[in-house]
């Protein structure tokens, strides 16, 4: 638990969060600000900053978002998505605990813009 942080105090139920997952290690709720018709964030409960600070001792768990991501994806019926980690505030990333977004429901563009 990092004192500051937004997604540390979801995972610690001091920030309501409309869940659609949860275990010991992980948590997934839908985005506040959807940028498309389904959008939600995976993120692992451990305060790790973003997609450079992944440690090696982290692996399994950045994996295990991948497959919990994609089973939450097939329960809200999409089978098209995109799977996106902002790292960096150019990059679009604004809260500073890495967290795994899923979007779809929309066709989409390459590239991003
Ligand atoms: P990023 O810009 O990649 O750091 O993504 C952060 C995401 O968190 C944005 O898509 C925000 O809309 C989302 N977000 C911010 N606050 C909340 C919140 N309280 N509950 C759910 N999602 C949030």
């Amino acid at each position: 638990m990092e004192g500051n942080c937004l997604f540390c105090k979801i995972i610690a139920g001091e920030i309501p969060a409309d869940k659609l997952y949860e275990d010991e290690e992980v948590i997934a709720f839908r985005d506040i600000a959807p940028q498309a018709p389904v959008h939600f964030l995976v993120i692992p409960k451990k305060h790790i900053q973003g997609p450079a600070a992944v440690a090696r001792e982290d692996e399994e768990l950045i994996g295990r978002l991948m497959r919990i991501g994609a089973k939450i994806a097939a329960q809200e019926g999409l089978s098209h998505y995109r799977v996106v980690f902002n790292n960096g505030e150019q990059a679009g990333q604004s809260v500073f605990h890495i967290h795994m977004h899923i979007l779809g429901g929309r066709s989409m563009n390459w590239p991003p813009g």
